[in-house]
């Protein structure tokens, strides 16, 4: 088993997988919320559960997505005072990057959480969603296009046409993309040891983006039911 680099990485402009926002204040009870956790013991703790999950998302990965680059490089934004975020992209080669910020990895409140974001992660690459993203924006921008052609638009509303649909393509799965993403990430998340449901409970401390036209995250209680769906599956 090879260790997964962990790199440092300055802005990179995409948008995530957790709504930003100040994460919301949850109510505790008495006695029961847990200390902050020093920046040594969450940076041990992000390490550890790097180490523990990547080889299971690249066994996951060659099992569902054979022929595809299963090589997760993870990498850590180190900008300091951005809202909590993680996100997956491709390096020019095509190799999957998983990104976490320092606000994520404190924000987390233990493993299982921490395992849960890269079990999500690595499912938006293993589902393949960049690829279909990008189709469904290519499919966007020629219909909007075609239609603003035959309402006699000029050459700027037509290329104004085109980027509407482009967004509103990219748009238009992401939701589903986020639940299938929850889905495979529980199966990760409990194949490396983790606790999905614990994991999951992240949810419950970012914004609520509701059901939004076109938001590009379903409500939180959505995603809590997926896992605890899939967990029961299991
Ligand atoms: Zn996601």
């Amino acid at each position: 088993m090879r260790l997964p680099a962990l790199i440092l990485i300055v802005a990179m402009g995409l948008a995530g997988c957790v709504p930003t926002g100040t994460p919301a204040p949850v109510a505790q009870p008495a006695g029961a919320v847990p200390a902050p956790q020093s920046a040594r013991a969450a940076a041990r703790q992000f390490v550890e559960v790097v180490e523990t999950v990547e080889p299971v998302a690249e066994r996951e990965c060659r099992r569902h997505a054979p022929g595809a680059n299963c090589d997760f490089q993870i990498v850590v934004d180190d900008r300091p005072g951005q809202p909590p975020n993680a996100f997956q992209t491709l390096d020019a080669q095509g190799r999957p990057v998983i990104a976490f910020n320092l606000g994520l990895i404190a924000e987390a409140r233990n493993a299982d959480e921490l395992a849960f974001v890269m079990g999500h992660e690595a499912a938006h690459h293993i589902a393949g969603h960049i690829d279909r993203q990008r189709q469904a924006a290519a499919a966007g921008a020629v219909i909007f296009a075609g239609l603003a052609t035959l309402t006699g638009a000029d050459e700027s509303g037509v290329r104004s046409a085109q980027e509407l649909g482009a967004a509103v393509g990219a748009r238009s799965y992401s939701k589903e993309f986020e639940l299938e993403a929850d889905r495979l990430g529980t199966i990760i998340t409990a194949r490396a040891g983790y606790d999905p449901l614990r994991g999951a409970e992240f949810f419950t401390r970012i914004p609520d983006p509701g059901n939004r036209f076109l938001g590009t995250h379903p409500p939180n209680a959505q995603r809590i039911q997926t896992v605890r769906d899939t967990v029961a599956g299991l």
